[in-house]
């Protein structure tokens, strides 16, 4: 079914994989024949020269708008766009998506220069049930990052049900992810769904061997889920910018790699929590070097004990690799986040591709992956690997927060399952 709307199966989940634990009520809860339904969803995509260069955000939430057009829904889309900061900015206005959803997805749109008002109220009663509508950026109304509850109340106005299908936004309290559900019952759509049921399944009932391969640039954005996962995990493996921090915790001298000074006291609590709980948290012992990151740069392999000063480490090397991939192939399930090295430099690349072709193996032998973070999407797309992953979510912070624990605001206003 998936593979009919051109939606790889991947970015719409396997559920038979997992239990849901999902406990609000979604589109199936609900009967939307002959109703209006307004559908909250992401369409924050990357746009180039009045092009959409990446289409992942748009294909996920298709899954929800077919379903609610087959079941004979009018259906009425609201999304943000980049940050217009509560006024109109020409370059975020939402044509580019408009048009690509109409002539490369295929989907007949009809998209309006306003989100709210007479033209609004116009265009809803002149939709046919099945057709689809799009709103104009609702970042253009600088009620919707303020929660503002008339805005909320205008957008609840032109629907008889609300959808969230926007998972990527669903940690920020706006008007028309939040707000709006004062207004109107309000349930999840597929991708939401999918979403918060992958990532907390990692933290709840994961299957064993379960192994995070963690690495990007920034300790601190990553501490909260590091905690989290040592209470599941059997191992992470580290690489990265972020694992320089952790060398230097344990006294090693890095050079000039990456290294967040303020969290090297955390660094140390962690390692020495994973040693307690059991769990093996794997560092480099070997990684590439260069004097600056640039594909021009002369580059060599090391071990973490001989990083020179003036330095530093931009992957890792070859030896780290050979530890890392048969760990990974013990794995029943896997969660990566975070680049391996500077993947978007040939030179520095190796390490995470090779980590994503581990993971990308494991998962057509059985294996449960899922993949977080907006970098590390990027990377699998230009290994062509995007497709053998289970799952790959789409939100960054969204997902970050899902895995510490914490509730969503966009999620807990929907209704609970009956
Ligand atoms: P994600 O978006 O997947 O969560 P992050 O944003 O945390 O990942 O990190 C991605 C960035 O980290 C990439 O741009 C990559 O170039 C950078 N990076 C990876 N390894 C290193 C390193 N050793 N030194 C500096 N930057 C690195
Ligand atoms: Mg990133």
């Amino acid at each position: 079914m998936a593979e009919d709307r051109g939606v790889p199966e991947s970015r719409i989940g396997k559920k038979e994989e997992i239990e849901s634990m999902f406990t609000k009520k979604t589109v199936r809860d609900v009967d939307v024949n002959k109703k209006r339904v307004l559908v909250r969803v992401d369409f924050n995509v990357p746009i180039r020269n009045g092009e959409v260069e990446d289409d992942t955000r748009i294909r996920s939430a298709l899954p929800t708008i077919e379903y609610l057009r087959e079941n004979g829904a009018k259906v009425i889309l609201v999304t943000h766009l980049g940050r217009p900061k509560g006024e109109i900015v020409e370059e975020f206005r939402l044509d580019p998506v408009a048009d690509y959803i109409n002539e490369v997805i295929g989907l007949p749109l009809k998209k309006l220069d306003t989100s709210v008002g007479d033209e609004v109220d116009e265009a809803v009663e002149a939709m046919e049930f099945g057709d689809v509508l799009l709103l104009e950026n609702i970042r253009f109304y600088p009620g919707e990052s303020t929660n503002d509850s008339e805005l909320a109340r205008k957008l609840a106005s032109l629907a008889d049900i609300y959808v969230n299908d926007a998972f990527g936004t669903s940690h920020r309290a706006h008007a028309s992810v939040v707000g709006v559900t004062e207004f109107l019952p309000s349930v999840a759509g597929f991708l939401l769904e999918s979403e918060i049921d992958h990532l907390e399944n990692l933290m709840k009932s994961p299957r064993h061997p379960f192994f995070a391969v963690l690495g990007g640039n920034k300790v601190s954005d990553k501490i909260g889920v590091i905690e989290k996962l040592l209470d599941n995990v059997d191992g992470i493996l580290t690489g990265g910018g972020m694992c320089f921090t952790f060398l230097k915790a344990k006294g090693l001298s890095v050079g000039d790699s990456l290294v967040e000074e303020e969290q090297l006291g955390m660094a140390r609590v962690i390692l020495k929590k994973a040693q307690d709980k059991g769990v093996s948290f794997y560092l480099p012992s070997d990684v590439i070097i260069a004097k600056e990151i640039s594909a021009e740069a002369s580059s060599k392999v090391v071990t973490v004990d001989n990083i020179p000063d003036g330095w530093m480490g931009l992957d890792i090397g070859p030896q780290t690799i050979d530890i890392y991939r048969p760990a990974l192939a013990r794995a029943s399930t896997i969660f990566w986040n975070g680049p391996m090295g500077v993947f978007e430099i040939e030179t520095f690349s190796e390490g995470t591709l090779q980590v994503a072709k581990a993971i990308a193996e494991q998962t057509k032998k059985g294996a449960l992956s899922i993949v977080g973070g907006g970098d590390s999407d990027a990377a699998l797309k230009r290994f062509g690997l995007e497709d053998n992953i289970s799952f790959v979510s789409t939100g960054g912070g969204a997902s970050m927060k899902v895995l510490e624990g914490v509730d969503l605001p966009g999620v807990m206003a929907l209704e609970d399952k009956g």
